[in-house]
């Protein structure tokens, strides 16, 4: 997929000095959450004296806009985003050093290295030309970090369109190249009741006991673990909840007025938040009505589960270009923490890969991260951009029972529609008449891509046979029920259904 010559040009073009002072210049800006407005601002000049021209949307957070640039090639074809963010965590700041190969300094891990060696990337494919087709997004942020940020300014600039076709997040995980990571929520519970803290044997018989209340919600909780645990996928886990705070009281003898319960609630399948939020408030809400206790619930949902398919187009050209830089592949696996890809994922709705530098000492004052991995990580984002930034339609093809599933994924629009018909009219006119397209991993379709799927139809129906659509994201359906071709095709919830209208 990428040409000898070409990686050859990149390796060479990405350049570890100036790719050593931009990480070591970001640094040297301290920007603890909440206060990155200079590191923003320092960011924005190193772009503007590179000769990129940038752009700085507020993104609900005027304290510190984003930073925002493009490289466009000027023809069509898919869009890869960097996407970083410029704070650090609260602790004592500790100024920029290279030493033995290492750079070491706030950020440094998570993730000013990471930014830097996107900038790097972004450099490289400038300097070589090598970006013949799509376009690279870079878009660097504020409040990442918890509890200080709370995520504003990243979703304000999904909403507002800084969004890629595929996002890649430079932190600090080298291996295993993620496609599936749980969603998470954090609950605070807070039990009261009427009245303040009274002696034990001073209080009325019938007042609400808000340690037992927590108690039993606390044993509540946890059988809930053992109830959702079950639900499980070797490539991510399984869900749970999880109680690691409990307090309440002050002395042994006193009968306390508040119980306060934190945790974490994570669960493995996508588009699953809301489901699982109703359960836990419910659960909530009938311990409070069983105990006469008042419990206040904040759950606050950090990022919803995703999954990605191995095949998609973002995860191959990040092999691609993995194996072009090291030789080898990158094990796919589980996202080990949540980050804003999840967010890419479910407000975005565009899959994230975690991509980052082999780098050590996140969240501590300890952060070092080798000069070899920035250029490594550098000169892989800039090789996924060539492979990435095509506009050829990725499907993926999968028998069951005895229909043909078809798993067009990314985008379908007008550059890639007539690939993607030519596909779909080969297995009609080579006799298949059960065809489900399973649309789970397409993330934007275009009026050409609808014009294909009545086609292949039409197509079927001539041959007495027949096409089922099924397992469509949201705003995918939205246009196909405002086209009105839900009236002409077969659209089913998911695969299963699908696979039931055959039966
Ligand atoms: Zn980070």
């Amino acid at each position: 997929m990428l040409h000898q010559e070409m990686v050859d040009k990149i390796l060479s073009a990405v350049n570890s000095e100036r790719l050593v002072e931009t990480a070591m210049a970001l640094v040297k800006v301290p920007s603890p959450t909440c206060e990155a407005r200079e590191a923003a601002d320092r960011l924005a000049e190193i772009l503007h004296s590179d000769g990129f021209a940038v752009e700085r949307p507020e993104a609900d957070w005027p304290q510190a806009p984003a930073v925002v640039t493009r490289l466009e090639s000027g023809w069509p074809g898919r869009t890869l985003q960097f996407n970083g963010h410029l704070d650090t965590v609260h602790l004592p700041f500790v100024p920029p050093r290279r030493e033995n190969g290492n750079l070491y300094g706030s950020g440094i891990s998570d993730m000013k290295g990471g930014v830097a060696a996107a900038l790097e990337a972004m450099r490289a494919l400038r300097e070589t030309a090598a970006l013949e087709t799509g376009s690279v997004l870079f878009t660097a942020h504020e409040l990442h970090e918890g509890p200080w940020g709370d995520k504003r300014q990243v979703k304000a600039l999904i909403r507002d369109g800084f969004v890629g076709d595929a996002v890649l997040l430079p932190e600090y995980c080298s291996s295993p190249l993620p496609i599936a990571g749980r969603g998470m929520a954090i609950f605070q519970i807070t039990i009261r009741r009427d009245g303040n803290p009274v002696h034990e044997v001073l209080r009325p018989i019938d007042q609400p006991l808000v340690v037992r209340a927590g108690a039993e919600l606390v044993a509540q909780l946890f059988d809930l673990h053992d109830q959702v645990s079950t639900n499980k996928a070797p490539e991510v886990g399984s869900d749970s909840v999880f109680v690691g705070q409990m307090q309440s009281g002050e002395i042994y003898n006193q009968s306390p007025s508040e119980c306060f319960i934190q945790g974490t609630r994570r669960w493995i399948t996508p588009g699953e938040a809301d489901r699982v939020e109703k359960q836990f408030r419910d659960l909530v809400a009938a311990q409070s009505e069983r105990t006469g206790t008042r419990i206040e619930l904040n759950y606050s949902v950090q990022g919803d589960a995703f999954r990605i398919l191995p095949g998609h187009p973002a995860v191959k050209a990040l092999q691609t270009a993995h194996e072009s830089v090291t030789g080898s592949r990158l094990p796919l696996g589980p996202k080990p923490f949540l980050d804003d890809g999840n967010l890419f994922c479910s407000f975005g709705r565009i899959p994230a890969i975690t991509h980052g530098p082999h780098a050590t000492g996140a969240h501590t004052v300890n952060e070092c991260c080798p000069v070899d991995e920035l250029v490594r990580i550098a000169q892989i984002y800039a090789l996924t951009a060539l492979a990435y930034c095509t506009n050829e339609i990725e499907v993926a093809e999968e028998r069951t029972r005895d229909a043909l599933v078809l798993l067009p994924m990314g985008r379908l629009d007008s550059g890639n529609a007539h690939s993607f018909e030519s596909i779909v009219m080969e297995h009609v006119t080579r006799g298949e008449l059960h065809l489900i397209v399973d649309f789970s991993h397409l993330d934007f379709i275009s009026s050409s891509g609808l014009r294909v799927t009545l086609l292949a139809a039409k197509a079927l129906n001539a041959s007495r046979g027949q096409i089922v659509l099924c397992s469509m994201k949201r705003h995918i359906k939205e246009v196909f029920l405002i086209s009105g071709f839900d009236r002409i095709i077969a659209i089913k919830e998911s695969r299963e259904e699908a696979l039931d209208t055959f039966a």
